[in-house]
C-alpha cells in the first residue's frame, strides 16, 4: 500500500509529493489535466514572488524560506530562468498600515529593502504617474515566478526523485468515511494511508461539507498589454482599493495587469475565459492613469483564471474535520503560488506530529469573507 496519495499537481500539492517523498515516504500525485494546466490557478505565464506581508511575519518568513527553495529547484533542474530577478516595487500612500507594516517586519528579519521617499519614486520610475505624493518600498531581491512551467518542474524532479505521476480524475470521495482509497476516471483505484487533496479552486466541489463555502471561488481577468520601453520591476499599488499590479515582461508575454480584488464567483471546470468589455475596461482605465504613454497600448493577450480564497486570506492546511486520514490543502486566496514550497515542508511536518498553525486550521475558515490577509 502506498504511503501516500497527492490529489492535484498545482503549486501546493506538486511540493507537497516531492517533500513527502523525500521524507522517505512512498507518493503517488493524481492530477486530471496535468501539473500546471491551463484550468488550474497555478496555469498562469507568471506569479509575483515578493517578501512584503504587512505585519504578517510568518508568510514573510514562508516568502524567503520559499524564495531560496524555488532557487534551489531551479538550478537542480537547470533553468534558473523561472525565477526572474526583476525586483518588487510597492507604493502607498505614507504611513499605510501595510507598508509601516511590512518596514518593521523587513527591520526585524533583515529582510534587504530601500524605503524610497515620493521624489525617489519619480526619479526612479518615470513612467509611473501619481497626481499625488506617495512613497515606495522596494524589494531587491524578489521578482516573478514563470508558474505553469515552475510547477511541471517541480512535478519533473518530484517524478525523479521516485513519486508516481497519474493523469486522471479521480471521483470526490464520501465525506465523513475513514478514506481507504479512491477512485480515479477509467477505474484505477490506489490504497493509501493518508490522503491530501490539493485541489485548489475544485475542493469546494470534492468536500462540499467540510469546504462548501469556507473557499469562495472567483473569477480574475489577467491584461498583457504590448509596452515597449517601459522600464518597471514588478510594481504592486496600495493608493486605492482597485488593488493593481504590473509584471514586467517575462516568459514571451506582454506587460502583464491585474486587480487583486475578488470578481464575480466561477466555476473553474466551466467558467468562459473569455475577459468582458468591463473587464478589459477597468484595466485599461488603471493603466492609463498609472502610466499615461500606456493609454492606447494594444492588448496582446488575456487570462481568465480564479482565486480560492478562505475568509481571511490564510490557507487551509489541516485534516478534514471528520476524516483522519485526508488533509486539505488550499485556500490560496490570490497570494499562494509563491508559498508553495514552504507548503509542501509545512504539510510534511504536520503529517510528522507538528502542531497546526492556529490560522491554517480548518476551525478558522468562516463561511463569511473578511480579507485580512494582501
Ligand atoms: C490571476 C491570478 C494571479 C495570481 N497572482 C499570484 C501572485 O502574483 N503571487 C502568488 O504568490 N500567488 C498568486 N496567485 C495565487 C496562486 O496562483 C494560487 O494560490 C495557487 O496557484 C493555488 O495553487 P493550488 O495548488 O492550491 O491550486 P491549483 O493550481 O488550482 O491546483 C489544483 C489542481 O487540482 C487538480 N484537480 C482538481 N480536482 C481534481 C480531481 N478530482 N482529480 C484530480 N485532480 C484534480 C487540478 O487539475 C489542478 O491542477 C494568483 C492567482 C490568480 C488566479
Amino acid at each position: 500500500m502506498t504511503d501516500c496519495v497527492v490529489v492535484g499537481a498545482g503549486v501546493f500539492g506538486s511540493w507537497t509529493a516531492l517533500r513527502l517523498r523525500e521524507s522517505g515516504r512512498s507518493v503517488v500525485l493524481v492530477d486530471a489535466f496535468g501539473a500546471g494546466n491551463a484550468k488550474a490557478s497555478s496555469g498562469g505565464a507568471s506569479r509575483v514572488i515578493r517578501l512584503g506581508y504587512g505585519a504578517d511575519e510568518i508568510y514573510t518568513r514562508w516568502a524567503m524560506r520559499s524564495l531560496h527553495l524555488w532557487k534551489e529547484l531551479f538550478a537542480r533542474a537547470g533553468r534558473g530562468d523561472l525565477f526572474q530577478h526583476t525586483g518588487v516595487l510597492w507604493t502607498a500612500r505614507q504611513g499605510h498600515p501595510h507598508g509601516q507594516g511590512t518596514l518593521e517586519t523587513f527591520r526585524k528579519l533583515g529582510v534587504a529593502h530601500e524605503a524610497l521617499s515620493a521624489p525617489e519614486v519619480r526619479r526612479r520610475y518615470p513612467a509611473l504617474r501619481f497626481a499625488e505624493e506617495i512613497v515606495g518600498i522596494f524589494e531587491p531581491e524578489s521578482g516573478a515566478l514563470l508558474a505553469n512551467q515552475a510547477v511541471r518542474a517541480v512535478a519533473r524532479e518530484a517524478a525523479r526523485m521516485g513519486v508516481e505521476v497519474v493523469e486522471g480524475a479521480v471521483v470526490p470521495p464520501v465525506e465523513g468515511t475513514h478514506l481507504a482509497r479512491i477512485a480515479i476516471d477509467g477505474g484505477r483505484m490506489i490504497e493509501a494511508a493518508t490522503f491530501v487533496f490539493a485541489c485548489g479552486p475544485w475542493l469546494p466541489k470534492l468536500f462540499p461539507q467540510a469546504v462548501g463555502r469556507r473557499i469562495r471561488v472567483t473569477r480574475q481577468p489577467t491584461f498583457y498589454f504590448d509596452a515597449p520601453g517601459v522600464d518597471m520591476p514588478v510594481w504592486i499599488d496600495f493608493t486605492d482599493p482597485r488593488g493593481g499590479y504590473t509584471i514586467p515582461p517575462v516568459a514571451g508575454k506582454g506587460f502583464k495587469l491585474a486587480l487583486d480584488r475578488h470578481g464575480a464567483p466561477f466555476d473553474p471546470d466551466s467558467g468562459s475565459r473569455v475577459v468582458t468589455e468591463e473587464e478589459e475596461a477597468a484595466a485599461r482605465a488603471f493603466l492609463a492613469e498609472r502610466f499615461p504613454a500606456l493609454g492606447d497600448a494594444p492588448v496582446m493577450e488575456t487570462e481568465v483564471c480564479q482565486y480560492e480564497s478562505t475568509s481571511s486570506g490564510d490557507f487551509l492546511i489541516d485534516r478534514h474535520p471528520a476524516m483522519a486520514n485526508v488533509w486539505l490543502v488550499g485556500g490560496g486566496s490570490g497570494h499562494g503560488f509563491k508559498h508553495g514550497p514552504a507548503v509542501g515542508a509545512y504539510v510534511t511536518a504536520l503529517m510528522d506530529g507538528t502542531d497546526n498553525e492556529p490560522r491554517f486550521s480548518w476551525r478558522s475558515k468562516l463561511e463569511t469573507a473578511a480579507r485580512s490577509v494582501y
